[in-house]
């Protein structure tokens, strides 16, 4: 589905900051900062910590920014990404250098091992209907990590906005008979969702923050994991 490009929400001022601006003001924020010396006098052990950007391929208004322990795993990254964009019916999935035909790397291969070149790294979920992400150091720093699990998320695009196709106001609904059978959005208000007549895919679903919406049998949350 395709939107307009849209800004991230700061995890920590809840500000909305353009997506080109993310890295100035993750640098910057208050709230951040706090956190930061917050987390510097806890007991947590001090490591190379990795801002990564993580993207949607093809799908530019999908986007977050996490910070994540150098000794987390990418198991741990596969797991977030599942939870907070991905899971439908436990497809395989797959981490790589250069995407397909590129150089696999292995689930339990640590951040600081698969980041440290500095390379770009291609995830896919799903070989038959696949969802690609890309994911790019951004930055390192030598720190306590922010929170006890493994990922940070620091920032998050803030929800897509799509018209409804019947009357172009803002869209809550997506019909996946529309998509597949008729050529169309599917995208619905509430209003144009009550008394649509398709139901061949089951009853419009739930427009949920997340780049495989419409995609195999993927119904949300889209929420993350914690
Ligand atoms: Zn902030
Ligand atoms: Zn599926
Ligand atoms: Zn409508
Ligand atoms: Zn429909």
């Amino acid at each position: 589905m395709r939107a307009k490009p849209t800004k991230g929400l700061c995890s920590f001022c809840g500000q909305p900051v353009a997506k080109v601006s993310a890295n100035k003001h993750l640098s910057s924020c208050a709230k951040v900062l706090e956190a930061i010396t917050k987390a510097e006098d806890s007991k947590r052990k001090r490591e190379t910590l990795f801002h990564l950007r993580v993207q949607a391929d093809g799908q530019a208004q999908y986007w977050l920014d996490l910070e994540m322990r150098g000794s987390a795993k990418l198991g741990d990254l596969d797991h977030y990404l599942r939870e907070i964009w991905l899971e439908c019916c436990g497809h395989l999935s797959q981490f790589s250098y250069g995407g397909f035909g590129g150089v696999e790397i292995g689930m339990t291969k640590t951040i600081a091992q698969a980041f440290q070149g500095g390379e770009t790294l291609t995830h896919i979920y799903d070989f038959g209907t696949e969802s690609v992400t890309l994911i790019k150091p951004v930055r390192q720093r030598e720190g306590k990590p922010l929170t006890a699990h493994p990922v940070t998320l620091l920032m998050r695009n803030i929800d897509p906005v799509f018209e409804c196709q019947e009357c172009q106001e803002p869209a809550a609904w997506l019909c996946m008979e529309c998509i597949y059978e008729h050529d169309e959005m599917g995208t619905l208000c509430d209003q144009h969702a009550e008394n649509h007549p398709h139901d061949d895919y089951g009853e419009p679903m739930r427009i949920v923050n997340s780049p495989r919406m419409g995609m195999c049998g993927y119904d949300g949350p889209a929420e993350p994991p914690y």
